[in-house]
């Protein structure tokens, strides 16, 4: 067996060890997290629950320096790490350690048969767990905490992009009284690292949140051995805002849902149509408010928009916001107010948020997910019209409607192909509820009860009495 630190430490902090690479790393992790299945697995709710919030408290403890961390490592602005990523992280471990000790399973009755039925859900063994870039902590331990508060142990893989705070995390665990492997991290790339989980046999099980195509890779590599799969993947969010939207609650939500995080977040806007009676104003208003947002080094308290998370991705994100707004009015942004960029920050991933206008519905920037600062606006008539192009993408994981009118904000929402509406508000969360996408953003759910099927195997047993 392995200790637990052998799975927690950078290869090149490892003193005189060579390292083996990825895939014996993997390998190892693999074997640790089996061999602690039985015991961790045997262990009450009630004893698990108990480490997972330990766990919580001593990230708790720790929330500047992960803060610190991960705002350093993604670019992300200080204050958006310290008041979401970190926060959430805490939250993820208490949620789970409660939910976990109030599941019912169910049970039948047959009395002509002199049967009752009932369901037993036992944990899957060895889950495999992998996590992008954008939501470093807040991602990693939305799968980790509930998988270890079903009994399994786990071997996850954190972004090679950002992984600083998964290993922050690590150094916690035994403190936490967290046995020895049962969290296990491996660091190393997706092609190398992440590939080696998902093909991995002792494996039974792979929870993933990234791109579309990525998913679709895991999907094919993981097939020849039945896994099980939760994807979480790419979005191509609408804000749908009718004429009777009350615009002062409206325009602060869609700048926050266009650019929180540097537009880093699978759940943001970037498709927004307005009906046309007051598109003019909102356009005006919310380019004016655009304008006003700050962006600049993450480490200052004052800024709302950080650096991308690479050169490569900054790279792309503007030849999406330049080259393929083909035709299209660039409002503010990039190619237009480039020079107001903070001195200083020139050379960094830095990007200004950019607002797209007259745009055609089948341009590659309302079809293809940008996940950056851009957003296009466009108008629309009728509601009939509006949700035939609000699902006119392949995508289906999050949408806003706004509109005063209670009947026509049902109406829209049921009709939405997308995994998650919401109205006259972005971003608020029941952990509870069910969380994933429809179409090519994803295939299953997570939440509470979601989270708690995915990460246990139900079995039905029959009495004859
Ligand atoms: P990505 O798909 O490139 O990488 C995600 C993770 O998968 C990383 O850990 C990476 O190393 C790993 N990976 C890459 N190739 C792999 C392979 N062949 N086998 C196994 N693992 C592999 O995504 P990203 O760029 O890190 O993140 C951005 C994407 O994630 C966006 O599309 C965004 O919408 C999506 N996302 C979705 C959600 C959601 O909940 N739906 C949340 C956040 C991000």
């Amino acid at each position: 067996a392995f200790a637990l630190g052998d799975f927690c430490t950078f290869p090149n902090e490892k003193q005189g060890s060579a390292w083996a690479g990825p895939v014996a790393f993997v390998e190892a992790a693999v074997r640790a997290a089996k061999d602690a299945f039985p015991i961790w697995s045997s262990k009450s709710p009630l004893e698990r629950s108990q480490i997972l919030n330990k766990l919580a408290d001593l990230i708790e403890h720790d929330l500047e320096a992960f803060a610190q961390a991960e705002s350093k490592d993604q670019g992300k602005t200080i204050t958006f790490a310290r008041t979401v990523d970190i926060p959430r992280a805490v939250y993820n471990f208490r949620f789970f350690a409660s939910s976990i000790l109030h599941h019912m399973t169910e049970c039948t009755e047959m009395p002509s048969m002199g049967c009752m039925h009932y369901t037993s859900r036992t944990p899957v063994g060895v889950a495999g767990l992998i996590s992008p870039w954008n939501l470093p902590l807040y991602l990693l331990t939305w799968k980790i905490a509930p998988a270890i508060a079903c009994g399994n142990t786990v071997v996850a893989k954190p972004s090679e992009m950002t992984s600083v705070t998964a290993w922050m995390m690590c150094k916690l665990l035994e403190k936490a009284g967290m046995p020895h492997g049962v969290v296990n991290v491996v660091f190393g790339t997706g092609t190398k690292a992440g590939e080696a989980l998902v093909c991995h046999p002792d494996v039974p099980l792979i929870s993933f949140t990234g791109s579309t195509l990525t998913a679709q890779r895991i999907t094919e590599k993981s097939a020849p051995h039945c896994k099980k799969l939760s994807l979480e993947l790419g979005g191509k969010n609408p804000a749908i805002i009718f004429d009777d939207a009350d615009l002062s609650q409206c325009i602060p939500t869609t700048l926050r849902s266009s650019f929180a995080n540097q537009g880093e977040i699978c759940l943001c806007t970037s498709r927004i149509f307005v009906q046309r009676g007051i598109y003019n104003e909102f356009v005006k208003r919310f380019v004016a408010e655009t304008k006003k947002w700050k962006v600049g080094n993450p480490s200052d308290p004052t800024v709302d928009m950080g650096a991308l998370i690479s050169k490569e991705h900054l790279e792309k994100v503007v030849l999406h916001g330049k080259a393929k707004a083909e035709g299209a009015r660039i409002l503010c942004g990039e190619g237009v107010d480039s020079l107001a960029l903070p001195s200083g920050n020139q050379k960094g991933y830095f990007m200004l948020p950019t607002v797209i206008a007259e745009i055609k519905d089948e341009s590659c920037c309302m079809q293809e997910e940008i996940f950056g600062p851009v957003t296009c606006v466009v108008a629309f008539d009728t509601e009939e019209e509006v949700v035939k192009r609000a699902n006119g993408v392949k995508y289906g994981l999050a949408a806003t409607v706004w509109s005063s009118n209670v009947g026509r904000v049902h109406r829209v929402a049921r009709r939405l192909q997308s995994g998650l509406v919401w109205t006259n508000c972005w971003l608020v969360r029941d952990l509870n509820l069910p969380f994933g996408g429809m179409k090519a953003s994803g295939i299953g759910r997570e939440g509470a009860k979601d989270s708690y099927e995915f990460f246990t195997e139900v079995k039905t047993i029959t009495i004859k009495h």
